[in-house]
């Protein structure tokens, strides 16, 4: 008698399959085969003969398809090569997306280009110019009711309000924080933030 694997589609002898007093004819649907592929692809957590399984492609493959990594137990990272590279173009055009975005909403096309944000961005190492918190570029459905994960996206302001937007005339800083400058000039934002600390650490 034959049974076909849903798993690999072959037709084989039922012998070719496990016990299962659940299963059509008494059998697994998948084979023995198809079974213990399984079993192993389950492995590989760990590297075994040189070969690890990608955390995100779940593809086995040789080490050095890895980037290493000494802070990782296994001694590379969990993605292979070709998904964090995949990860980080993912990524990266996202935020040339999101900066897109926000040059169009400042109508400053015309004089900021999306290389000139990012290089801003680098320099002030991806931090909130008056915070120091990292800064976000996400825009997808919201996660939490105080809309915490957009608090810091990206936001493009000036250095001096009178002046008009250059690449010397703007910071990027957390989209909550713009929300507090406001119309002020940066200036006469921190002097303010400056009285609030001084009265709260005074009280
Ligand atoms: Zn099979
Ligand atoms: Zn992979």
């Amino acid at each position: 008698m034959e049974k076909l694997c849903s798993k690999c589609n072959e037709q084989k002898s039922i012998d070719k399959f496990h016990n299962l007093s659940t299963g059509k004819l008494g059998k697994h649907s998948h084979c023995k085969k198809c079974r213990s592929e399984y079993q192993k692809s389950l492995l590989y957590e760990k590297p075994i003969n040189g070969k690890l399984k990608c955390s995100k492609c779940h593809i086995i493959k040789t080490i050095d398809c890895y980037y290493k990594d000494r802070s990782s137990s296994t001694g590379v990272q969990s993605y292979c090569i070709m998904c964090l590279k995949e990860k980080i173009y993912e990524s990266q055009s996202k935020l040339n997306g999101y900066i897109k975005k926000q040059i169009k909403i400042l109508e400053i096309g015309k004089i900021l280009a999306i290389e000139d944000i990012i290089n801003i961005y680098e320099l002030q190492n991806r931090k909130c110019y008056l915070t120091d918190e990292l800064l976000t570029y996400y825009f997808g459905p919201k996660l939490t009711d105080n809309n915490y994960e957009t608090k810091y996206n990206i936001s493009i302001i000036k250095k001096d309000k009178d002046k008009d937007f250059s690449k010397s005339n703007i910071v990027l800083v957390g989209n909550c924080i713009k929300k507090m400058v406001g119309n002020l000039n940066l200036e006469d934002f921190k002097n303010i933030c400056k009285l609030i600390v001084k009265k709260t650490n005074n009280s």
